[in-house]
């Protein structure tokens, strides 16, 4: 089934947010999943060594598989490591194991240390049989070497920002880095997308924190809220995400309906 527009390139994200718990690794892997459903055919990176997106995505992930760690650190091709999420025969994961958490450590004395995943994806994309139309990276909550990585694979930044007290806090300090990244090392990145998530209608809090975001980023933020749904959170311990979890829940409904903002909005100039 293909009901949403295609990119004629592929479209690169990284999802970042150097805090943890806002909904990087849940925003990846369901708006992966979503546009994947809708025709497209998607890569996710995983590049946290906490392996959420693929437990998430179904895919093996032990210490022993073939990871996102053999690609960086010991110029393995992707082609050799990536594998297809059960979810849909569209959607492709490139795992993290435990032994990334070392890699952090390891990049600093490797040659183009911050280039290393960039120059992987660009071989990929080029050589598989078929084209790819999305690819999301999913990043640790940090501003390390590992999510440098990320940024100069990418074109796009998409932040997720859950609506809470604390927001708009290390927001500046994470815009400030990106913007440093483009001047030295990927002059083509903008943060394209803004998704708020957790999003409770029944708290003014909330709602102050969505009028914010939107004063702030008019042009970035997606009109599609994430509301907090038991179901969101529940889906990862079946290995699955919420689109196939439970379809008509409101959770799945909603990156549904962001998957098609962004689609439709197409890759910024
Ligand atoms: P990050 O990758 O930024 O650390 P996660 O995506 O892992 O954040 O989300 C943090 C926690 O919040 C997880 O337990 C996840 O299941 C839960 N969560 C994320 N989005 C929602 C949501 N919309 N509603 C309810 N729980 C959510
Ligand atoms: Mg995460």
């Amino acid at each position: 089934a293909q009901s949403l527009p295609l990119p004629p390139e592929p479209r690169i994200f990284t999802v970042a947010n150097q805090k943890g718990g806002v909904g990087k690794t849940t925003t990846t892997v369901n708006l992966a999943a979503a546009l994947a459903r809708e025709g497209a055919r998607v890569l996710v990176i995983d590049l946290d060594p906490q392996g959420n997106a693929s437990t998430a995505l179904g895919v093996e992930h032990r210490a022993d598989t073939p990871s996102v760690y053999d690609v960086i650190i010991n110029d393995v091709p992707m082609i050799e490591v990536v594998q297809k999420s059960p979810e849909s025969e569209q959607l492709y994961c490139l795992p993290a194991t435990i032994h990334l958490a070392g890699a952090e450590i390891e990049l600093v004395s490797l040659v183009a240390r911050e280039q290393r995943l960039r120059t992987a994806l660009d071989t990929f994309l080029d050589t598989f049989p078929d084209q790819f139309h999305y690819v999301f990276i999913d990043c640790p909550p940090s501003l390390g070497l590992l999510t440098i990585n990320a940024f100069v694979a990418a074109k796009e930044v998409l932040i997720p920002i859950q609506c809470e007290y604390y927001a708009l806090e290390g927001l500046s300090q994470l815009l400030s880095n990106i913007q440093l990244i483009e001047r030295h090392l990927n002059p083509d990145l903008a943060v394209s997308t803004i998704l708020l998530t957790m999003y409770d209608a029944r708290t003014n809090l909330a709602n102050q924190v969505v009028k914010d975001v939107r004063d702030h980023f008019p042009e970035q933020v997606l009109r599609t809220l994430i509301p907090r749904s038991v179901r969101i959170s529940e889906a990862p311990s079946y290995g699955q995400t919420v689109i196939s979890y439970d379809a008509n829940s409101p959770g799945s409904l909603s990156y549904l309906e962001a998957a098609g903002e962004i689609a439709h909005r197409g890759a910024p100039e």
